[in-house]
């Protein structure tokens, strides 16, 4: 039977454009298509985020995602470093009260994950309520332009010879031969089809169980939130800073490079509602029906509390998204990656990717397999 593709991947994120170019770009398969129901690739969860390359700090509960962002941060600074914002001042704050960690945990901490960290200078201290504040430190922390990775993630898949088919959504996939049919329908509605191929990679991160098939559902319990990060000008005090006030109910700044302005996110206002993944409830759905009231005044008073300045930040406008994470780290707030296969249906695959970096988590995994023999 003709395959269409040696590949198709689902989902046109950071990931499914990541895993594209690796299988045409360095494992040489001939013929490789991405999908995506957006107009553009990295228009989801890829660019409505906190835009921080993680470097272990922000993970004092999850030794193994502390340690992961410390082996990955290295390759990810290197293959986007033109991408990559690193001339801000990055501050990380220990509160003294509702903290799930003390500032000598934080270093003792750190040293275990060999991550620098120094005293925060006297005139960063001063920004911060020291009633509130226990101890601030300076640590070595970046954030990305999502808009500049985009960039060149579709000159990587051009090069690499990769068929992106964009507003085309995969609503199923079934099982032909020792193959994988992906039925495909256009944003429009106006079109139906179907490709197939030996495998199938489904890299669509809140939409992961919304693709039918013989395979059921993901076997790792989920869970989506609607977030709401604000972004904001930061006043002069604060310009050229990312805060983050850990580890517990609080807040966080961090330059946002594609719109040239600042996330203010908070731990207790950015979810706005939350539920456990269910057959009943299509995440892109319900972002669409949810109101979108900011909460930008509640995260400044807060924030403000702890750092007065930050109460002269004005608000720009609010970025909404859905957020996925394993049910499993609800406690320790890892973010681990999730690669799934399915004996239903050999040759497909689901990908779920915790945070930017962890995408070598992925690759390092994709290494392993023989596409010869595969599935
Ligand atoms: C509020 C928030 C803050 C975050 N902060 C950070 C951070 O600071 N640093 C960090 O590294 N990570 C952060 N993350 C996590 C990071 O954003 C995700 O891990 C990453 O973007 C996942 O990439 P992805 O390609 O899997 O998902 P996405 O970028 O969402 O891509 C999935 C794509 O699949 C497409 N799609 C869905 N269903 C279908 C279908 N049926 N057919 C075709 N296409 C489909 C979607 O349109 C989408 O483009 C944050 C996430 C959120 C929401």
């Amino acid at each position: 039977m003709p395959l269409d593709a040696d590949a198709i991947i689902i989902g046109g994120g950071f990931y499914g454009a990541m895993v594209a170019c690796y299988l045409a770009g360095e494992r040489g398969l001939a013929s490789v298509i991405l999908i995506e129901r957006e107009s553009r690739l990295m228009q989801r969860a890829s660019f409505s985020n906190q835009a921080r390359v993680h470097n272990g700090y922000h993970y004092p509960r999850s030794f193994t995602t502390a340690y992961r962002s410390r082996v990955n941060l290295p390759r990810f600074m290197q293959e986007w470093d033109s991408a990559v914002r690193s001339d801000f001042l990055k501050i990380y704050a220990i509160a003294r009260r509702n903290s799930k960690v003390t500032a000598a945990q934080f270093v003792r901490f750190c040293e275990t994950i060999d991550a620098p960290l120094a005293q925060a200078p006297a005139s960063v201290a001063s920004l911060f309520n020291p009633n509130l504040i226990e101890q601030a430190f300076v640590a070595k922390e970046y954030g990305f332009d999502s808009e500049r990775m985009r960039q060149m993630l579709e000159a990587r898949l051009s090069g690499a010879g990769v068929h992106v088919g964009l507003r085309q959504e995969a609503t199923a996939v079934q099982k032909e031969s020792n193959a994988v049919r992906v039925c495909l329908r256009s944003i429009d509605g106006s079109t139906t089809t179907s490709v197939l191929a030996r495998q199938v990679f489904n890299c669509t991160y809140a939409g992961l169980n919304l693709i039918d098939g013989p395979h059921g559902r993901s076997h790792a319990r989920l869970k989506h939130e609607i977030t709401e990060m604000a972004l904001i000008r930061l006043p002069p005090a604060l310009e050229g800073m990312g805060i983050t006030v850990m580890d517990g109910p609080f807040f966080s700044v961090m330059p946002f490079p594609a719109c040239q302005s600042s996330t203010l996110s908070h731990v207790r206002y950015t979810p706005h509602t939350a539920w456990t993944d269910t057959p009943e409830r299509n995440p892109y759905t319900e972002l669409e029906a949810h109101p979108r009231s900011s909460r930008v005044d509640r995260m400044l008073r807060d924030a403000a509390r702890y750092l007065p300045s930050i109460s002269k930040a004005s608000y720009q406008q609010s970025l909404f998204e859905v957020k996925t994470v394993l049910m499993k780290n609800e406690g320790d707030d890892g973010r681990p990656i999730l690669f799934e296969s399915y004996p239903e249906l050999p040759g497909y695959s689901t990908i779920l990717g915790g945070k930017l970096d962890n995408i070598y988590d992925v690759l390092g995994h994709l290494d392993t397999l023989n596409f010869q023999h595969y599935p």
